[in-house]
């Protein structure tokens, strides 16, 4: 068994989606496979605007869904042959009707649930996970659709569902028989819950629907074909030099993609890492390249790390107070009330004088973690025990990462030195305890040169 999935720009256009026939056809394999398709590329984004567009009463969402509609049938026209077009078609058109029908409810009740929005987004994986069957199984690669939302089953945590692994798995299995030959092509993205409503497994998730697939039949391979050949030392986007690293190791590619690197998305990794499934990057522009594979046990011969990510959209809450000082409790109190409110720390330092700790956070939600915080020490500000909570916005995190540092001291000297000749300034630095990664934060004006200067530090030297 294997389980390839194919992203939003590998079937953003007929080209792309005749590559991906091309790319299964040259399959030589007896192995099953299953193959899980997000939305054409840029139509989760213009699926969300629809909603917020009816949401706030602008009626242009009628416009929106119209070009969305076109572009969906301009597809089907031109992959499928015209005689049996017709069901493709109607398909789509019904599609769109029900998806209009939702937002003029939106509309009239100027009102948006997490539920309706998970609703709202589950079409683009519809539709192109339709398409892309259709298309194959009218040139002769013979395939069944699967209906991802009638096997993933998950919680009610609508925008970002939490999978029940042991009745998704048991479902998956019953579905896909272990000694066939089928191919099977399933919608990422979608799940639903006990209910039957449907939830979306988070922004990124149809990595995570081929992980889940992946492990739930232990497949021998899980491929991820999209718009690069591979995980780079860095953002190609950013950083010019970027180069493909060929073998990773999980934990590796985990920390790089958790600060930042967008080409897979972080959840994925941990099922296939448990069942040491390879994970392997590829360009579906370019399928002879190599790509990487992402293992265990890599051993690097050469560097310290392996790659530079970066984060953007940071907020740094700082707690400080010279009451702090040796009294337990403060970062308890801190954590505690941050977790109430379901705020995600990504970064925490702790300065050695124990009287300032700071958290890095997603700069949306910082007001309301200012909020919490301030009325969670309340007390202590008011006695002046701890100063008024202070966010700062404006921030990206930088990451370094890498298995070998551990055994290679200097790399953190190499790394500030290197900033600091620059004149980039820091404002946190924070260091794994698993001496994987070192992170820093820094004003987002600066990221790209940071990058820049890092990337020629550790890989063009
Ligand atoms: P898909 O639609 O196939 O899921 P994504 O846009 O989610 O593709 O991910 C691929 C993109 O990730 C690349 O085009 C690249 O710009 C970006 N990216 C960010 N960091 C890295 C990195 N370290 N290596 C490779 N790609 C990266
Ligand atoms: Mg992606």
């Amino acid at each position: 068994m294997q389980v390839l999935k194919f992203g939003g720009s590998s079937v953003a256009t007929p080209d792309a989606i005749r590559s991906v026939a091309s790319i299964l056809q040259a399959k030589k394999t007896n192995e099953p496979l299953v193959v899980v398709v997000s939305a054409l590329g840029k139509i989760t984004d213009q699926l969300l605007q629809c909603g917020s567009l009816a949401a706030t009463g602008n009626v242009t969402y009628k416009e929106l869904i119209q070009s969305i509609t076109q572009r969906h049938l301009d597809m089907a026209r031109e992959l499928v042959p015209v005689a049996i077009q017709s069901s493709i078609l109607s398909f789509i058109i019904q599609q769109f009707n029900e998806l209009e029908d939702i937002c003029n409810s939106v509309y009239h009740l100027k009102e948006l649930s997490d539920r309706t929005i998970a609703r709202i987004l589950s079409f683009g994986e519809q539709l192109s996970s339709h398409i892309v069957s259709t298309y194959l199984n009218t040139h002769g690669i013979t395939n069944t659709w699967l209906d991802a939302t009638k096997h993933i089953v998950t919680d009610s945590n609508y925008l970002k569902a939490v999978v029940n692994f042991p009745a998704t798995n048991k479902s998956i299995q019953s579905v896909i028989p272990k000694q066939s030959d089928g191919l099977w092509i399933v919608p990422g993205f979608i799940a639903s819950d006990e209910e039957g409503r449907i939830t979306i497994l988070g922004r990124g998730g149809s990595d995570y629907t081929a992980a889940i697939f992946a492990a739930a039949l232990q497949a021998s391979v899980l491929e991820i074909w999209t718009d690069v050949s591979g995980m780079m030392t860095a953002d190609p986007r950013e950083v010019k030099h970027a180069k493909v690293i060929s073998r990773i190791s999980y934990q590796e590619a985990m920390e790089l993609s958790h600060f930042g690197a967008k080409v897979i998305y972080p959840p994925t990794l941990q099922p296939a890492m448990q069942l040491n499934i390879p994970v392997w990057i590829k360009n579906t522009f370019a399928p002879e390249d190599h790509g990487t594979i992402i293992e265990s046990n890599i051993v690097h011969t050469k560097g310290t790390i392996c790659g530079i990510s970066s984060i953007a959209n940071i907020s740094l809450i700082s707690l400080e107070g010279s009451g702090m000082i040796g009294i337990p409790g403060y970062s308890k109190l801190l954590f505690e009330t941050l977790a109430s409110c379901e705020i995600n720390v990504i970064l925490i330092t702790q300065a050695s004088s124990e009287h300032s700790i700071c958290v890095g956070i997603e700069a949306s939600i910082a007001t309301k973690a200012k909020k919490a915080l301030d009325k969670a020490f309340a007390y202590e500000i008011n006695r002046g025990m701890v100063n008024p909570i202070v966010v700062e916005q404006d921030l990206s995190i930088i990451a370094l990462v890498g298995d070998n540092m551990k055994n290679h001291a200097g790399t953190s000297g190499k790394m500030f030195g290197a900033l600091g000749r620059n004149g980039i300034n820091v404002r946190a630095i924070s260091q794994g305890s698993s001496e994987r990664n070192i992170s820093a934060v820094i004003a987002s004006a600066d990221v790209k040169k940071a990058i820049n200067v890092l990337h020629e530090e550790f890989f063009e030297t």
